[in-house]
């Protein structure tokens, strides 16, 4: 299939693009929600911005939109964030992520993700709307492989010549998850870190307490986003704010607590939503998954290694 039929991209800012899959159809909340992963053409070089499942050939894609050589940059470890990075020649995450991103021990994409080429296409076929599930080539699929991969941390930027591109880390939904900001559009590019579905109760996640932290941080940006482009979800800005207040009262003990499932494993949700939607009761558009036991912080204490 023509990569051109398979991706989906939409120009959301001057050379800027929203990509998606064109070929599959995830069924959206509560079956799995849509994957976005987005491309920033600059003067000097393009940032692509993670590269969801891994379904196809992204970078044969994005180069039909750029002629510039292009960078990855991972908003976070996941699965569905960094599939499509072994195409590319070098990618970016921040250094509280590195640990998961490919190890002999942690093979990458991580836990539930398909890591060989044959198991990378058969769920990519699972996924594809009936017309297109017979015209996917596995030629086009690449299994998770080492890859030149260097790390990032907050107040990085991202300089493609004409736009400059920073680094905000807004670690919970994992230690190392970022948002990007860009300037001149005016939004921030934002993975998985707030959201309507913000997981936190993963085994690598942050406390409630740290992500608040994090989120503090995020929101003293707020005067130059009026937009957040997520992995999965397009926001207004106040999923920050409504972040911080929710946060705030999962630790003052006054939230919702709403008993869930999160992959096999049980969870609370700390705000009740619309049942069936993903929206919240209220109007609100953030959620959070928690483990009520990892509400605080640890103690800094040396490192045993
Ligand atoms: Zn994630």
């Amino acid at each position: 299939m023509a990569y051109n039929e398979m991706f989906k991209a939409t120009e959301i800012f001057p050379r800027t693009w929203q990509i998606t899959y064109a070929f599959a159809d995830f069924g959206g909340y509560p079956k799995m929600n849509p994957v976005f992963c987005y491309l920033l053409d600059g003067d000097e070089y393009a940032l692509v911005i993670d590269t969801m499942y891994g379904y196809g050939n992204l970078r044969a894609f994005c180069e039909t939109l750029t002629d510039k050589p292009m960078k990855v940059v991972n908003t976070h470890f996941h699965g569905d964030h960094i599939g499509g990075n072994y195409h590319f020649d070098v990618a970016y995450i921040h250094w509280r992520d590195l640990p998961y991103f490919y190890g002999k021990n942690n093979p990458m994409p991580g836990p539930g993700f398909p890591k060989t080429q044959e198991a990378i296409f058969e769920r990519a076929k699972s996924h594809a709307l009936p017309e297109y599930a017979d015209k996917l080539d596995i030629n086009d699929f690449k299994a998770p492989e080492p890859m030149e991969v260097y790390t990032i941390e907050d107040g990085d930027i991202f300089d493609l010549g004409d736009r400059q591109i920073e680094v905000i880390w807004v670690g919970g939904h994992s230690p190392g998850c970022i948002a990007l900001l860009d300037r001149k559009n005016r939004c921030a590019f934002t993975g998985d870190c707030c959201n309507s579905n913000t997981l936190c109760s993963g085994a690598n996640a942050l406390p409630v307490e740290e992500y608040l932290e994090n989120l503090l941080h995020f929101w003293t940006f707020r005067d130059e986003i009026d937009i957040t482009y997520g992995g999965h979800q397009v926001l207004p800005p106040r999923v920050i704010e409504e972040g911080i207040e929710l946060c705030g009262r999962i630790l003052a003990g006054t939230d919702d607590k709403v008993e869930a499932e999160s992959f096999g494993r049980k969870t609370i949700y700390g705000a009740a939503r619309v049942p069936g939607k993903l929206e919240m009761v209220g109007g609100k558009v953030f959620n959070i998954a928690y483990d009520p036991k990892r509400l605080h912080k640890e103690p800094k204490r040396p490192q045993k290694i």
